[in-house]
C-alpha cells in the first residue's frame, strides 16, 4: 500500500498503519477518517477495520523494494506514534527508514508526547524528516517536543490552520508548512495568520511552504501568496 500522492510537499505515501483516534481540533475533519471509511464501505481488504488503528506487518519492508528515489509520507492514513502502536512497530519502521538513504522519509504526528518518550529509542537516519502538526496556540507544546528529538529534519505541519500562532518557537525547526482547511465545513483561514507566519519564519530563516488557502473549493483559492508560490523544502546542507 503505497501510492501516488497530490500532496504537494512529497511524492507518495506508505501506509504499514492505517487507523487513528482523534486528539485535537486538527482532527475535527480528518481526511484519513473520511477515506478509511470510504473505503471500508467499497470493501477494500486494508481497510476491513474501517478507522480503527491496524498494523500491516507485510507493508514494514516496501521501501526496501523501491530503488528509484523518492520522497515519501509515512502514515498518511494515521499517526505512527499512536499509543495503540507498539514500539518495537515503530522500530521497524524506522529500521527499514535507516536501510534505504535512498528515499527521504516524511513522519509527521500529533502524538508528540509519545514521540518526546520513545525517541530515544529509535535510530535517527538524516533522510527521515520528523515533524509535528500545529493548528493553533493550544497545541504550541507540540514543537518543544519535536525540538528534544534528533532527527536530522524538524518540520512543523501548521495545516489545518485554525487560529493566530504569533509566538512559533523555531530554535530548531527547520522547515514549516501552512495550509488552510479544505472540503466540507472547511473552517476559515485568516489572511494575517499566514502573514504571521511567513514573516516569522524570514527572520528565523526557516524554510516556508505554503501549500493551500483552502476553502470548500480549495481549485478556486489557490496556493499563491504575495502572487507567487512558495515551496521552499528543507536543504539537508544548510540544515548540517
Ligand atoms: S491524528 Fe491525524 S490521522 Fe489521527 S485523527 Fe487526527 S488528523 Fe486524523
Amino acid at each position: 500500500m503505497a501510492t501516488q500522492s497530490n500532496i504537494e510537499w512529497t511524492e507518495m505515501t506508505w501506509n504499514p498503519v492505517t487507523g487513528c483516534t482523534k486528539v485535537s481540533q486538527g482532527c475535527k475533519h480528518c481526511y484519513a477518517e473520511r477515506m478509511a471509511r470510504r473505503l471500508n464501505a467499497m470493501g477494500v481488504e486494508r481497510y476491513r477495520n474501517g478507522f480503527t488503528v491496524t498494523l500491516h506487518a507485510d507493508l514494514v519492508d516496501l521501501p526496501r523494494t523501491w530503488g528509484k528515489s523518492r520522497k515519501v509520507f509515512v502514515n498518511s492514513m494515521s499517526d505512527l506514534f499512536h499509543y495503540d502502536v507498539p514500539l518495537d512497530f515503530i522500530q521497524r519502521i524506522f529500521h527499514t527508514m535507516e536501510a534505504c538513504p535512498q528515499h527521504t522519509f516524511q513522519v509527521l504526528t500529533k502524538r508528540s508526547g509519545r514521540l518526546a518518550e520513545v525517541a530515544s529509542y529509535l535510530p535517527w537516519p538524516r533522510n527521515v524528516w520528523m515533524g509535528v502538526s500545529v493548528e493553533n496556540a493550544d497545541v504550541i507544546h507540540r514543537v518543544h517536543d519535536l525540538a528534544r528529538v534528533p532527527a536530522g529534519v524538524r518540520f512543523l505541519s501548521c495545516e489545518p490552520l485554525i487560529g493566530p500562532l504569533d509566538s512559533l518557537p523555531l530554535v530548531g525547526i527547520h522547515w514549516v508548512i501552512v495550509g488552510g482547511e479544505s472540503g466540507p465545513k472547511a473552517r476559515p483561514m485568516a489572511d494575517e495568520w499566514v502573514e504571521s507566519i511567513f514573516t516569522q519564519c524570514r527572520r528565523a530563516r526557516v524554510r516556508f511552504f505554503f501549500k493551500q488557502w483552502g476553502g470548500v473549493r480549495k481549485d478556486l483559492t489557490g496556493r499563491k501568496l504575495h502572487g507567487r508560490t512558495y515551496d521552499e523544502m528543507p536543504s539537508l546542507a544548510a540544515v548540517a
